[in-house]
């Protein structure tokens, strides 16, 4: 089990342990980035040298590697290889509750939740773990709720050219509940809609059917 976790976690990283973008000159060294993390714990006001505190510059800069890894990927490569055959099919496909990590991009801190994404084809349909790939390259970014919403749907629409695209993302922001107003079981709710389901009623009434939300906030 920890031999396939380390595993994991070596495959993510560029060989030089530098930024999850990759090595390029004038990025930030490993080294650098576990200094700042030093820094942080200074400035909160514990030592970075205390045997508990030793290995956490690595660990944070590990984490980060696999947080920030969006960076290194271009979402819309997932959606290149497309199935055209589908018989026919031309009802709406949706997936529903693609749990995903994301940050804010304002306080660093996760944004925890859930994106409902469906699309009506016009001629090709993509594998639906795709789609949840998708979720994860943008996600795994420094981010606003509204710009990861417009940016899966945008995603999709640009590669698949589909009727029309309706995306929902429904997340807590751990901004907000455990620091400023420190407000618990609030989620945000945003709502990205293109082509027909912004045109039509019906069809978007029929997403938000399937995804059993009401009053998503439209952007
Ligand atoms: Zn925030």
């Amino acid at each position: 089990m920890a031999r396939s976790k380390r595993k994991v976690g070596a495959g993510r990283q560029v060989p030089s342990g530098g930024s999850p973008r990759g090595a390029g000159a004038g990025e930030v060294s490993r080294e650098q980035a576990e200094d700042a993390v030093r820094t942080l714990l200074r400035w909160a006001g514990d030592d970075p040298g205390r045997e508990g505190l030793l290995e956490t510059p690595k660990r944070v800069v590990s984490a980060y590697a696999d947080w920030f890894s969006g960076y290194a990927v271009d979402p819309r490569e997932y959606m290149r290889r497309t199935f055209e055959e589908v018989e026919g099919y031309d009802e709406m496909v949706v997936l529903r509750d693609v749990a995903f990590e994301s940050y804010c991009e304002h306080h660093m801190a996760p944004i925890i939740g859930r994106a409902h994404v469906g699309y009506l084809p016009s001629n090709k349909v993509v594998g639906i773990s795709k789609l949840a790939r998708v979720v994860d390259g943008y996600a795994r970014r420094f981010q606003v709720q509204e710009k990861l919403t417009a940016q899966i749907a945008a995603c999709i629409d640009e590669v698949l050219k589909p009727r029309g695209v309706g995306v929902v993302i429904d997340s807590e922001h751990q901004c907000m509940t455990t620091r400023g107003v420190h407000k618990r079981g609030v989620s945000m709710v945003t709502s990205r809609m293109v082509g027909i389901f912004r045109s039509d009623a019906r069809t978007r009434a029929e997403f938000l059917q399937f995804i059993d939300i009401r009053g998503a906030r439209a952007i």
